[in-house]
């Protein structure tokens, strides 16, 4: 969003109309801004044959799934419904990474009959693969390189004591079972967590896929995953996707030379491509000052966005209904019982009951994250796409809340 003569904006629509039309909490995401994202990280790789397959979890929407399929990305799923969704989102079966974690072989099963890459992440999934199809299906392996990518064990799903990958300590016993199945393994994988901050972590990373793609023959793709890290407050560090490319780049086309053929370099942002594009667009419903604090209460909270109180997250938080005002120190806390405080201590214009507040770095894992605790409707989404505010998702309503209910008559 921008600032333009004291209006808060995204593609020249007013938020606040936004807020108005729709109702809040609201999920706004600005479609350019998305479209922005892959580009970017398609330019950073112009050289390489590129794969951008969004990792659909960090946002679900159908038409989210659609723009990114118009824009040229095929999608990463983690599970069998993802799957459905950007099957009917229209992303060929081919263009799907399925990439689960602890998840049974018959959801595998469920996977290939439908076409997709199978992402396989256990070895004891590996075997049952191996005895069912042998040669007959290709397939990926995810990888564990140990590397510690950020600081957060919440968020980072390399170190040792991952549930995530294969360890690559267990290089031999995964060829073995490979080469007793013939498995016909044309992907190797890595996704190290969500907090990479340099272009050095990822080349440590890419180093030991290197040493481990020259036991399997037959690779067409290595998937160096995700990690990218996108701005949450000024001043912050992010991935810079060019100095990436370069540096990535480079140590690919040499590796590609001695492997002896160019393979495909594949990545799964969820958070670049739509954390930026999205906001949650909220209403104060009351002011409660304490001795000490001046509490700002939202007509939202860790139901629809439960990064802050799960993660630490930082979410800038704006007042776009006062923006020329002075500024003073709030804590912006939501209306579940529980403490779902948004933000303590920011300095945010004057707010006012009644104004709408912008909860910025929402699109990824806000609304895919929302439940219904205290059994409040999950909020609206729009996609401002091309100038025009378009309803891609309904506000929730009682009927929602107690569809599948099922009541006993105790008479
Ligand atoms: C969640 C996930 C991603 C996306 O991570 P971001 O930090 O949102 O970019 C990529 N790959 C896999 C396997 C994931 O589980």
């Amino acid at each position: 969003m921008e600032l333009k003569n004291n209006s808060y904006k995204i593609q020249g629509l007013k938020l606040t109309d936004i807020a108005h039309q729709f109702g809040t909490p609201v999920y706004v995401y600005d479609a350019e801004k998305i479209v922005n994202q892959l580009q970017n990280l398609k330019n950073a790789f112009s050289n390489q044959n590129v794969k951008i397959k969004y990792a659909a979890k960090a946002l679900t929407n159908i038409s989210v799934l659609k723009l990114m399929k118009k824009h040229g990305a095929g999608v990463d799923v983690v599970s069998a419904q993802e799957s459905d969704i950007a099957l009917k989102a229209g992303f060929d079966p081919r263009d799907i990474l399925f990439t689960p974690n602890c998840i049974s072989f018959e959801e595998i099963i469920e996977g290939v009959e439908k076409g997709l890459m199978i992402n396989i992440d256990n070895i004891s999934i590996l075997e049952q693969f191996g005895h069912k199809y042998r040669d007959t299906v290709p397939c990926c392996i995810r990888l564990n390189p140990h590397i510690m990518a950020g600081g957060n064990t919440k968020i980072s799903t390399g170190h040792v004591d991952s549930k995530f990958g294969i360890s690559i300590y267990q290089l031999p016993h995964l060829l073995r079972v490979v080469k007793s199945n013939n498995i016909n393994v044309i992907g190797l994988h890595m996704h190290t967590g969500s907090d990479i901050l340099d272009a050095d972590v990822f080349l440590k990373m890419a180093e030991i896929l290197f040493g481990i793609a020259q036991d399997f023959p037959n690779l067409e793709f290595i998937d160096f995953g995700s990690g990218f890290k996108v701005a949450y407050k000024e001043g912050d560090i992010t991935t810079n996707v060019y100095d990436l490319g370069v540096k990535l780049g480079n140590a690919f086309d040499s590796f590609c030379s001695s492997y002896g053929r160019q393979l495909e370099m594949w990545f799964e942002p969820g958070k670049y491509l739509v954390s930026e594009a999205g906001l949650l667009l909220v209403k104060v419903n009351v002011i409660k000052t304490t001795p000490a604090t001046a509490f700002v209460g939202v007509d939202s909270g860790m139901n629809h966005l439960m990064r802050p109180m799960m993660y630490d997250s930082y979410h800038e938080i704006v007042n776009i209904s006062n923006p020329d005002s002075i500024q003073r120190v709030y804590t912006v806390v939501g209306y579940i019982c529980e403490t779902d405080t948004f933000g303590w201590d920011r300095k945010i214009h004057e707010v006012r009951e009644g104004d709408i507040l912008a909860v910025k770095n929402a699109g990824a894992y806000g609304f895919s994250m929302a439940s219904n605790y205290n059994s409040r409707y999950r909020p609206a989404e729009v996609l401002v796409y091309e100038g025009k505010a378009h309803l891609i998702r309904e506000r929730e309503n009682m009927e929602d809340i107690i569809r599948k209910q099922v009541e006993i008559d105790f008479e």
